[in-house]
């Protein structure tokens, strides 16, 4: 089924070079938008844009600067006119280290990326839709870890709540302007972002089975399931959803299931 109010519009994807933002930027061209690719990766960013069902440009940036930020709104709108559509969406995890050992460096870098990065890119999307005097929708990817803490991912889960706050703050001064602003937070997704959490441990596949069986759909998910999500909130389906986190977790926040009377 197509989604409402997608085809025809410009969309701006980041961390569109992998994962996630990958597959949410093939299913924004497939339901007919116009979608400028934005990663740091560049050759993987070219490989996604090369194989998009539709029109889509790269541009390499680093989303936690400034100038960044600006250049990819202002290439977008030189190229397809002013997105209706973005999807803040690039962001690194890690490190794994409690409050007693992570360091500064680490707790800056991963704000810089994680959050900075939401600040700017709303900022900026907020403004360019506001000047143009243009609805829009705009969607920030937090984290299971935006709702709650892991205790080894101290700046992470930081940067994570600070995306629902952001997103919430963005939404009351978007929703006058007909600007939408909502926040996902994924469980565990099968992407790139799996990488250094398979390492941290150990690359133990009986360990990784124990973390699937914690999920109550007994599996991760898949980044088409979260880009289908992401689809449906920048769509004109989604017209009255404004200001929220939604997760996409298999039923993980939903709580625990209880071991007394569960058949093995
Ligand atoms: P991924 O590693 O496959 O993709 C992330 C992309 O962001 C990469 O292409 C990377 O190059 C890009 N990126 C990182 N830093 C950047 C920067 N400074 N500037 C520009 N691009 C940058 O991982 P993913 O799982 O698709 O991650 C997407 C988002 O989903 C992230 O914000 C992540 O925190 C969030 N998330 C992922 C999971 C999961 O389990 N995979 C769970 C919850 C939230």
């Amino acid at each position: 089924m197509t989604l409402a109010g997608i085809a025809g519009r410009t969309a701006i994807v980041t961390g569109a070079a992998s994962g996630i933002g990958a597959a949410t930027a093939r299913r924004l061209a497939t339901e007919g938008a116009r979608v400028v690719c934005v990663d740091r990766d560049e050759e993987g960013l070219a490989a996604v844009v090369a194989e998009l069902p539709g029109e889509g440009v790269a541009v390499t940036a680093d989303v936690s600067r400034e100038e960044d930020v600006e250049r990819y709104m202002r290439v977008t709108h030189e190229r397809f006119g002013t997105a209706e559509l973005v999807f803040l969406n690039a962001g690194v995890g890690g490190p794994f280290a409690s409050i007693f050992d992570v360091t500064t460096e680490q707790f800056d870098e991963i704000i810089a990326i994680d959050l900075r990065s939401v600040f700017l890119g709303l900022r900026a999307a907020l403004r360019r839709l506001r000047d143009q005097g243009s609805p829009g929708a705009i969607v920030a990817t937090s984290s299971l870890a935006g709702l709650r803490a892991n205790e080894l991912l101290v700046p992470y889960v930081a940067a994570k709540h600070g995306v629902i706050g952001l997103v919430k703050t963005a939404a009351l001064s978007g929703g006058p302007l007909g600007i939408r602003v909502n926040a996902i937070c994924p469980g565990i997704i099968e992407t790139g972002l799996m990488q250094p959490f398979r390492e941290a441990i150990g690359n133990d596949e009986e360990r990784l089975a124990e973390f699937r069986a914690l999920v109550p759909v007994k599996r991760f998910g898949a980044a088409e399931e979260v880009a289908g999500l992401v689809a449906y909130l920048l769509s004109d389906d989604a017209s009255y959803v404004n200001g929220v986190a939604v997760p996409i977790d298999g039923g993980t926040t939903a709580g625990s299931a209880s071991a007394v009377g569960r058949p093995r």
